[in-house]
């Protein structure tokens, strides 16, 4: 779609050149949802991938960042890595995104989180592995938070006018971590009703992470693999369904119920393979 308030695209060659950015004047990532609906509160926009930032890196402490300019396919093609046990997770989150071949090699990480849509692909994933985003303030400096913090609604984050997502960081300890994921939807090809993603670490303790059927990610943390009653309770006491054309929040609510219960199962038969492995 053509933008016609737009009357500048600024290419950055460096973090001095985003000092352009303003409330009207914003980040460009792959620009697959920007471009894909009138826009006319603004008046230019800066192509973060003229930065050239390397999509991933391995950190020194075994941890996992990636840059906000990564793209989909970029970060489904992180290769199999000792201790990163997490890394399927990755593909099946991004793939809850229903996309075409050009939107999976054009949208980004960061883009994907800063949209914030409930069903937004990579919040999940994120909320699910603790993952943080360095954000670069307008001042030179920059400030860390939680993906499961930064997104606060639908269409709503913390994010405020000039700053930028820098990159995504996963920890060790959470990449180091068994994993499994349900999704589902009303039609095959639909948006996702509920996303669930969780992690069990290697000290047993469970985070399951919440999205699609609920106005924010919804984090649960258990210290070991909860009883099926426990992790019921949780799920129904999660406050923030919501009713769209993609599901009603009584269906959404009782389904992710179901489909916890599943992870639940999931994650005892990996523990308990896991520790056959280390014997
Ligand atoms: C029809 C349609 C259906 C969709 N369905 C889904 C879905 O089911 N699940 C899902 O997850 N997504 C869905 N999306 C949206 C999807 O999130 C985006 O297409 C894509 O992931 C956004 O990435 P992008 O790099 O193209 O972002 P852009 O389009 O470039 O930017 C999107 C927003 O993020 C901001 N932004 C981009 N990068 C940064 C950064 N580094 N720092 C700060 N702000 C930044 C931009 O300023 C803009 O506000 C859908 C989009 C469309 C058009």
């Amino acid at each position: 779609m053509d933008l016609p308030t737009i009357a500048e695209v600024r290419l950055p060659a460096s973090r001095a050149d985003l000092a352009a950015l303003s409330e009207t004047v914003i980040p460009l990532g792959g620009g697959t949802w920007l471009f894909s609906e009138p826009q006319n509160h603004l008046t230019g926009l800066v192509d973060l991938m003229t930065l050239g930032w390397t999509p991933w890196e391995r950190r020194t402490d075994g941890g996992l960042s990636v840059a906000a300019t990564c793209t989909m396919a970029e970060l489904t093609r992180i290769p199999a890595t000792d201790g990163w046990w997490a890394l399927p997770l990755f593909r099946e989150c991004a793939e809850s995104l229903l996309q075409s071949f050009k939107v999976w090699n054009t949208a980004t990480v960061g883009g994907n989180i800063a949209t914030a849509l409930a069903a937004g692909a990579l919040i999940g994933l994120g909320g699910a592995l603790d993952a943080e985003l360095v954000i670069w303030t307008p001042d030179g400096s920059e400030r860390r938070q939680l993906v499961a913090d930064f997104v606060v609604d639908q269409r709503v984050t913390t994010i405020q006018p000039g700053e930028v997502v820098r990159s995504i960081e996963f920890p060790a300890a959470a990449m180091a971590a068994t994993t499994a994921f349900r999704r589902i939807a009303l039609s095959p090809l639909g948006r996702a009703g509920t996303v669930l993603a969780a992690r069990s670490d290697l000290d047993g303790a469970v985070v399951l992470c919440i999205t699609g059927g609920t106005s924010r990610p919804e984090v649960i943390r258990f210290p070991g693999l909860p009883e099926a009653e426990e992790l019921a309770a949780a799920v129904a006491a999660v406050p923030t369904w919501f009713t769209d054309a993609h599901g009603a929040a009584d269906w959404r609510q009782g389904v992710s119920g179901l489909l916890a219960e599943e992870i639940r199962q999931e994650l005892a038969r990996s523990a308990s393979t896991r520790s056959e492995r280390t014997q």
